[in-house]
């Protein structure tokens, strides 16, 4: 399960639609940057880190090898939810191979957005980028290393010369080497019980039949290798990612489902092809309320961009949609799809590589009518307004890819499955 899109898709709540019918979901990239936002019950949840399958008793929640996990954090969100009554114990686990978010990483990541000044990526500065810098650089520091507790060992010499590294970088820094270890003693103590192998346990979990649910974070349009680079996080948030940032094979992943808009927004620089500055923006971001909910930065809004979802659909090999927020297109008399781009007296129907070229383009739209019937909270396909199920039924043909899944609200409740569509298998029985 994955962002089709750039990010902000409502993965969360899809994944909470998801999740009882499966025993494990696990992360396989990005850091605390992913804001998950839940509604359980009229509650409020906003999770960073943790698998949003938290919520559901019994579940067990995998923090794979290709996410960057900053451990403040991560404690954080664990002592969040125990005020909320949910307790992780046994129930959360970390990869023994994930590499840490350490300080230095945020100051590094706050100077480098800084020096960038126009040309700023907009990330969310927490460090990530700068941890999976330190990961290809091979100079990071990884959850296991922390096991290492000798006062001259591996770690504390490469903590030391990290930070010293950093700190000359840097110039006011004002952490020490020594005062880094001794945090990552502390650390270690809490975090110990929470570490695991988890490549072997999710190999064997799955021979045994479990069924695993893999959480994307961001969105395929934002990934390092396919995304619209460089405004793009720092790791394969596209299916690959699963395989890599797990250790499974790919042939254990037997399907993949694609969470897209019913239209687009995206969230700091880079180009966006279908962006509406007018009132229209500001209608969909309104009735959207497309606020990041990490940062509460506005989202940019535009309309749906089957080129972006196409692209999604093959990078991907998706084999269904869950589309989502149909309900804020309520009421408006007619709805633009991007089907294609102009560019340079050119049209292209596939996304091109070269951002200045993506920045250039001008989207192609079709124009379908809207609906005056709401259809915020409805669960039926059939109930929907004639000219919405039009318009899904136009979506899944430009895009190539069927929408399984239909999202009418907020609430877990406010969706539609589609019947026999590949979502009704995931919706059957538990295997735990
Ligand atoms: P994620 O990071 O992909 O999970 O996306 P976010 O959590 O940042 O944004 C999704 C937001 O949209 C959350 O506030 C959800 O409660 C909300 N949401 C999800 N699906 C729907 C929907 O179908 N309709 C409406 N109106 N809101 C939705």
């Amino acid at each position: 399960m994955l962002g089709a899109q750039w990010g902000d898709e409502g993965k969360g709540k899809i994944v909470d639609l998801l999740t009882p019918h499966f025993s494990i979901v696990a992360r396989y990239q990005g850091g605390h940057n992913a804001g998950h936002t839940v509604y359980v019950r009229g509650q409020k949840f906003v999770l960073h880190l943790i698998p949003s399958g938290i919520l559901h008793p019994g579940v067990i929640c995998v923090i794979g090898n290709g996410v960057v996990v900053d451990p403040h954090a991560l404690f954080a969100e664990v002592d969040e939810l125990a005020r909320l009554g949910i307790d992780v114990t046994g129930r959360l686990l970390v990869s023994d191979k994930a590499h840490l978010i350490l300080p230095y990483h945020r100051e590094l990541d706050v100077l480098a957005e800084a020096r960038r000044g126009e040309r700023k990526i907009g990330t969310t500065s927490r460090g990530i980028g700068p941890a999976y810098e330190d990961k290809i650089g091979r100079r990071g520091v990884r959850v296991g290393d922390l096991a290492d507790t000798s006062a001259d060992g591996p770690l504390a010499n490469a903590v030391r010369e990290n930070v010293a590294t950093r700190n000359r970088l840097v110039g006011n820094a004002e952490m020490t080497g020594d005062e880094l270890i001794a945090d990552l003693r502390a650390v270690w103590t809490r975090l110990r019980p929470l570490v695991a192998e988890t490549s072997l346990y999710l190999h064997r979990e799955i021979a045994a039949g479990k069924r695993v649910m893999f959480e994307g974070a961001q969105g395929t349009l934002l990934d390092i290798d396919h995304g619209t680079y460089p405004f793009v996080t720092s790791s394969n948030s596209t299916a690959g990612g699963a395989a890599t940032g797990l250790g499974i094979g790919p042939r254990a992943i037997q399907a993949v489902l694609g969470v897209a808009k019913a239209y687009t927004t995206r969230v700091g620089e880079g180009p966006l092809p279908t962006e509406l500055t007018g009132a229209m923006g500001e209608r969909l971001r309104e009735s959207g309320q497309e606020y990041g909910a990490s940062t509460g930065r506005p989202r940019r809004c535009g309309w749906y961009d089957a080129v972006a979802v196409r692209y999604a659909a093959r990078v991907n090999g998706l084999d269904a949609l869950a589309l989502t927020k149909l309900d804020v297109l309520d009421g408006l008399e007619e709805i633009n799809v991007c089907t294609a781009y102009r560019c340079g007296g050119e049209t292209l129907i596939e996304m091109p590589s070269d951002m200045a070229q993506l920045a250039a383009c001008v989207p192609v739209y079709e124009t379908l009518p809207g609906w005056s019937a709401p259809t915020r909270g409805v669960t039926d396909f059939h109930r929907l307004p004639a000219e919405a199920r039009r318009y899904i039924a136009r979506l899944e043909e430009i895009s190539g890819v069927p929408a399984a899944i239909i999202s009418t609200g907020s609430d877990r409740d406010h969706t539609i499955v589609r019947e026999h569509s590949i979502a009704t298998q995931w919706l059957e029985g538990v295997s735990r």
